[in-house]
């Protein structure tokens, strides 16, 4: 053998043994019983503000001393008198003020768009950063998918993490991956749904939304898909999900669905398991749940706004970063046998609708009004007039049976009046083919 091929040789060596070796510490991290990885858990935490504060220029200025209890005398209670970082700090530091590596040891960059203000935010990854993702992911998807698997991933693979982080953990697990991106001037739905169909796919990754209208599509192109495509499980992505979208992605494809919790910045933040419990990645964040207004803690197991602390980002480390998601974190152990905590997602805390001073979340009213909705397409709509709720229906579901069931609902669980509004189904498909991340956002009645 040739001295360069020799080097390239040692080099590829070298390079799939660090892989192996972090592949392996994930591995040993998450089979950790509880106490070990509390203790785990809390040694990460200590080094990890440690390297945010040495290395990040942000966290340089906005920790100083504050730090100093937690990092120098590992006292993890002391991260709770630490300031939280908002959303807001991350548009300011746009792109590299929470960058805590030298710039070249940079692997991945991303951005995400903001959802209010329009601004973008960077995500940034080391090498080591992004294999410890996939590999975690790849760890849980495990659970549920066999090298057997086809798996369509048909959300945004440009600059968001989760397009490029699903499709390497789908790999690892022996998948074969269908990469149908989200761009549907290249893929439009109709041929995504005969890619589906000609390659045998039986997962589909992507929004709730998007699975019930490529069911649409389906039976437009004459198929039904119970029966003539094989898909049989949909993880959600970018997309919380009802109990009632589930039934009904149940009714349609005849599929189970698992949800899958994360952002661009953080990237994944909670992972299905076999049980189908969402579980906390806690062997890459520490997670807290604070009261939206006050900021303080709130006692186990209520609602707050999960807020995310770094346990092993080099690149882009986040320290008390605050999701705007309401969550309950639930302490049981899971019949799946993992040490991580369970979480259970209530919606976004900026997508709440505020109905006689009643602030609901949106997935709260996709539960009631899409549970009711007895024909497809299960299209509906809602905005709030102050005093009652105005739902938009199509056609197909725009009876007496529905309309008086979806109000008694609303009045029972949340003591609202409602009103209906008919609608086409070309606007809600127009909404759904113009999105690249169609969800029930895209309902909204303006
Ligand atoms: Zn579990």
């Amino acid at each position: 053998m040739s001295t360069e091929l020799e080097r390239l040789g040692t080099h590829l060596a070298e390079l799939l043994d660090w892989r192996v070796a972090v592949a392996t510490e994930v591995e040993s991290v998450l089979r950790l019983d509880r106490e070990g990885l509390r203790a785990w858990r809390e040694r990460a935490l200590v080094e990890a503000v440690a390297r945010a504060r040495r290395g990040s220029a942000f966290y340089g200025r906005r920790l100083g001393e504050a730090a100093t209890a937690l990092t120098e005398h590992g006292d993890v209670t002391a991260l709770t008198r630490l300031p939280f970082t908002t959303r807001q700090d991350l548009h300011d530091g746009y792109p590299f003020d929470f960058l805590a590596v030298p710039r070249r040891d940079v692997a991945r960059f991303g951005e995400s768009s903001g959802t209010s203000t329009g601004k973008s935010i960077a995500a940034y990854f080391t090498s080591r950063d992004w294999i410890t993702n996939n590999c975690t992911v790849a760890h849980f998807l495990k659970q549920v998918l066999t090298g057997e698997d086809v798996a369509a991933v048909a959300v945004p693979y440009e600059l968001a993490g989760v397009g490029q982080d699903l499709d390497r953990s789908l790999e690892l697990v022996g998948c074969t991956v269908v990469a149908l991106g989200a761009l549907t001037q290249f893929c439009p739905p109709e041929r995504m749904v005969d890619i589906l169909r000609e390659t045998g796919v039986t997962t589909l990754v992507c929004s709730g939304t998007r699975a019930l209208y490529l069911a649409q599509v389906a039976r437009a192109r004459g198929w039904e898909p119970r029966q003539d495509l094989k898909v049989s499980k949909v993880l959600f992505a970018g997309e919380g999900a009802s109990p009632a979208k589930r039934q009904k992605l149940h009714e349609v494809w005849g599929a189970r669905s698992y949800a899958m919790y994360g952002m661009t910045e953080t990237n994944t933040l909670g992972m299905f398991c076999r049980q189908d419990a969402l579980h906390l990645i806690e062997n890459r964040s520490w997670f807290e749940v604070v009261h939206p207004e006050t900021g303080e803690p709130v006692e186990g197991g209520e609602v707050g706004e999960l807020v995310v602390t770094s346990l092993r980002s080099e690149a882009m480390p986040l320290v008390r970063y605050r999701t705007g998601d309401l969550c309950r974190i639930e302490d049981k152990p899971c019949p799946c046998g993992s040490a991580l905590r369970t979480v259970r997602h209530q919606g976004r805390l900026a997508d709440r609708v505020l109905v006689n001073q009643t602030p609901i979340s949106q997935l709260q009213l996709e539960d009631v009004i899409m549970s009711h909705l007895t024909d497809a397409p299960f299209y509906f709509a809602f905005k709030s007039s102050g005093a009652e709720l105005l739902v938009g229906l199509t056609a197909s579901n725009m009876t007496d049976r529905v309309r008086n069931a979806i109000r008694a609902d609303l009045d029972g669980r949340f003591r609202i009046p409602a009103s209906f509004t008919l609608m086409s189904e070309e606007t809600f498909e127009q909404s759904i083919r113009s999105a690249v991340k169609p969800t029930m956002k895209s309902f909204l009645i303006e």
